[in-house]
């Protein structure tokens, strides 16, 4: 059935939806749609009555198809029971009241602004603002994240600035695998997120976190002995300070030209060899000459972001 495709295409799962009409205006889908009548229980007699009162339409924005956005006109029926009262029907997750937004776009935005750079980001690639989806963090009073009682064996545990009363940074505990969020913690306190791994932990063995000490050891405290693995980003901060050590070590035997120079190409000496033009090459593989150690900090460095860039495309 044509009608139902279109239903399926656009990932509404609903078996009681219809179509009502369909048009591309502007590169914009208009998708009319409304539900089955049902038999409901008034939520206040419990008499079970599909007498219809009237309908209204809810627009909304789904998810986009084909780069195209989606705008829903859901008729929405409204119901009244012999008692007199009268009430929305049912529409099983497609949309709540008064959202100019579908469920599935609300579940989708939030998992891509976890990942994502920044909210910016996330907000062109949905179509909205950016307060939107940082509002989308606070309103988790929708249950996208259903929290498993045990937690996989490797967990990956984040933070992240949230917008709460509880404390501003919150912990998000992920799966490094599938890179989906597990959960998230109100607050980082060492107290939370122990109480929280002695209860679901008992069959983590790996954790990739962040390399406070005080986070290792609370971490360490719940879990026994995981084996604690140092997360990239932070990691990548360890290799550039000891290189930085390094450089500010030797260079206080340069001549005071050179120092003040040497000191200069910092960030040259952070970035990708293979991202260096060639004259900045030469210019660092000056200072590089007048001390083997910052040449072999800086043959480590290399070697570190090389193997991190096949680990990533991997
Ligand atoms: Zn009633």
């Amino acid at each position: 059935m044509p009608d139902h495709f279109i239903i399926q295409l656009i990932g509404l799962e609903n078996k009681n939806i219809q179509l009502v009409d369909q048009s591309i205006e502007a590169n914009t889908c208009h998708i009319h749609i409304q539900l089955k009548r049902k038999k409901h229980a008034c939520p206040q007699c419990k008499t079970r009555t599909d007498r219809i009162k009237d309908y209204r339409i809810h627009m909304f924005q789904h998810l986009k198809t084909a780069e195209k956005p989606i705008i829903i006109h859901y008729r929405k029926r409204r119901y009244i029971c012999p008692c007199g009262k009268s009430f929305d029907e049912k529409n099983q997750g497609i949309v709540q009241p008064y959202q100019r937004f579908s469920v599935s776009w609300h579940q989708a935005a939030l998992l891509h602004s976890i990942t994502s750079p920044s909210f910016t980001y996330t907000a062109k690639a949905f179509g909205t603002s950016t307060s939107k989806v940082i509002r989308l963090f606070d309103a988790r009073t929708t249950p996208f994240i259903i929290p498993p009682s045990q937690l996989p064996k490797i967990i990956a545990i984040d933070e992240f600035k949230g917008d709460t009363d509880k404390g501003k940074f919150q912990l998000i505990i992920a799966d490094p695998i599938t890179r989906r969020p597990i959960d998230i913690l109100e607050n980082r306190s060492m107290k939370t997120i122990q109480q929280y791994l002695r209860e679901r932990g008992q069959q983590v063995e790996m954790v990739t976190m962040d390399l406070s000490q005080a986070f290792k050891s609370a971490v360490q405290k719940a879990l026994g002995k995981p084996v604690i693995i140092a997360d990239s980003f932070h990691f990548s901060r360890y290799i550039y300070w000891a290189l930085s050590k390094v450089r500010i070590r030797v260079q206080e035997q340069f001549h005071p030209y050179d120092r003040k120079r040497c000191k200069r190409i910092r960030g040259l000496l952070y970035k990708r060899k293979r991202a260096l033009t060639p004259a900045e090459k030469i210019r660092i593989q000056h200072y590089l000459d007048l001390h083997p150690d910052l040449q072999t900090a800086y043959d480590i460095k290399e070697a570190y972001q090389a193997w991190f860039d096949t680990n990533k495309r991997k």
